[in-house]
């Protein structure tokens, strides 16, 4: 899968994509990035890419033309979707992810800065707003990267073991490793006896409780 990033700081994805499994996803070719950045598709001398609102209001606006400019460039078939980064879009979930990791060859994500975007990049673009949840944050990189690890993991290979989707197995959020017992404060930690008693389906049947 081939995921185009249209940014304006395409530097911060560098150190979180570029490690541990998502790093290995790319040397085994099942996932791919591009980067656009804004500022090189801007027509203004001073590659200038945003202005002030209309209405008044604080804050600048990110313009039309640099985005949907990038977003041309990043469009490698016709029916490519777009998503933008957006507190005020559809809440992304691990099912949103599942359906872009099933359907998807590649996806163009778009993060915001400053105020936000002009509306018509929507428009123009067809595109659909996604926000990673309730709250507010300075910029749509984040997001961008909170979406690609989401999907990639959906992505066949990309975990080490098919097992590891949580979703497909009885997982706990109660997980315990090595010592058994830990003393803290003259208390003591056991690790709950049913998971070393080697009995699978009772292992289970603890997990689904959970
Ligand atoms: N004034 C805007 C906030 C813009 S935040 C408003 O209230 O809608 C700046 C950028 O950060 C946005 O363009 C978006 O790309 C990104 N962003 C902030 N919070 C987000 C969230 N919860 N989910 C997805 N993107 C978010």
């Amino acid at each position: 899968m081939i995921f185009h990033i249209i940014t304006i700081f395409p530097e911060m994805f560098d150190s979180y994509l570029n490690e541990s499994i998502l790093s290995r996803a790319q040397s085994n070719k099942k996932i791919k990035f591009k980067f656009y950045n804004i500022r090189d598709f801007s027509k203004d001398k001073h590659k200038k890419i945003d202005a002030k609102p209309y209405g008044g209001g604080p804050g600048m606006v990110m313009q039309v033309q640099p985005i949907v400019d990038a977003v041309k460039k990043a469009k490698g078939r016709k029916n490519t979707k777009v998503y933008i980064m957006s507190p005020s879009g559809k809440q992304f979930t691990n099912k949103i992810a599942k359906n872009i990791a099933d359907k998807q060859k590649e996806i163009i994500l778009i993060a915001g800065r400053y105020e936000g975007i002009d509306v018509r990049v929507k428009k123009i673009l067809k595109a659909e707003d996604l926000s990673i949840g309730p709250f507010v944050l300075t910029g749509g990189e984040l997001p961008a990267m909170i979406m690609v690890d989401v999907i990639a993991r959906q992505i066949k290979g990309v975990l080490g073991s098919e097992n590891s989707i949580e979703e497909k197995r009885n997982s706990s959020s109660e997980m315990y490793t090595r010592p058994d017992v830990i003393k803290y404060l003259n208390k003591n930690y056991r690790v709950p006896k049913v998971l070393m008693s080697g009995d699978h389906k009772k292992i289970e049947e603890w997990r689904k409780k959970r």
